[in-house]
């Protein structure tokens, strides 16, 4: 990648370039049931921003306890009736989100929980709830769970060869330009607050933009 020209292999060729854009997204991590493919869409739901309206008074569960899905459920109580917290150990949201969360009075925090089973003829209807302390399952109906587990981001490709966050997606700014010359990255792969399909392809039009200006100065 920091070599030039720089050197991409497909599963069919190998490519010499002047510039790479790497576009390789993210994938979130699913609700680990086998029942999750029953219901994905009719009540497994993995974007609050997207799908969240669909809630409108209805009873939600998210599921999971760092800062993505307490904002998430944060953000889902502007809809729902009622909000199940449900996260298998302790929160790791930062203090002022679990603050917001815990005082609204739509919100029922479960901690050392975990989802067990889904139930639901054509759509999701319930779910089974395993307490950990007490060892006790019981069933809850619930209408639309949002899963916030983690997002892994497709970039293990590029370890070792250009700068990456914490979390694992490429660090770039507004222009998508990374640390290594004529190596670009756009859309959900690079670490930034937003990330919505108008936000990569905003990025997708600045990255090939730019590009096609590193590539005219390389040539003059
Ligand atoms: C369930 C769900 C619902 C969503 N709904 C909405 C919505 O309603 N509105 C909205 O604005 N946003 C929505 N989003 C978010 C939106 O889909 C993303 O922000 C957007 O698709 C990001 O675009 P991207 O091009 O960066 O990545 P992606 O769309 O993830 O595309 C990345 C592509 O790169 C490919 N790839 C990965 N690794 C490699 C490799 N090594 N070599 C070659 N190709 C590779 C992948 O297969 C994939 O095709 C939703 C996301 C999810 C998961």
């Amino acid at each position: 990648m920091t070599s030039t020209p720089k050197i991409v292999e497909t599963e069919e060729n190998i490519y010499e370039c002047d510039v790479v854009i790497i576009a390789s997204g993210m994938n979130r991590r699913k609700l680990p049931l086998p029942e999750e493919k029953t219901f994905a869409g009719l009540g497994v739901h993995y974007c609050e921003l997207c799908d969240g309206h669909m809630y409108q008074d209805k009873i939600i569960a998210v599921m999971g306890g760092g800062n993505a899905a307490v904002d998430a459920a944060n953000f889902l109580t502007k809809y729902t009736n009622k909000l199940y917290l449900i996260h298998r150990s302790e929160f790791r949201a930062d203090e002022f989100s679990q603050k917001r969360l815990k005082e609204n009075p739509k919100v029922e925090i479960m901690l050392q929980t975990e989802i067990k089973k889904l139930h639901g003829k054509g759509r999701l209807e319930s779910i089974d709830i395993l307490d950990k302390k007490t060892g006790e399952t019981k069933n809850i109906a619930i209408d639309g769970i949002f899963v916030n587990i983690g997002v892994e981001p497709n970039t293990k490709l590029f370890a070792g060869q250009i700068d990456m966050s914490e979390s694992g997606r490429i660090i770039a700014g507004e222009d998508c330009r990374t640390n290594v010359d004529g190596v670009f990255a756009a859309g959900d792969v690079r670490e930034k607050e937003i990330r919505q399909l108008t936000t990569a392809a905003a990025d997708g039009t600045t990255a090939a933009l730019l590009a096609e200006k590193y590539l005219a100065k390389l040539k003059a």
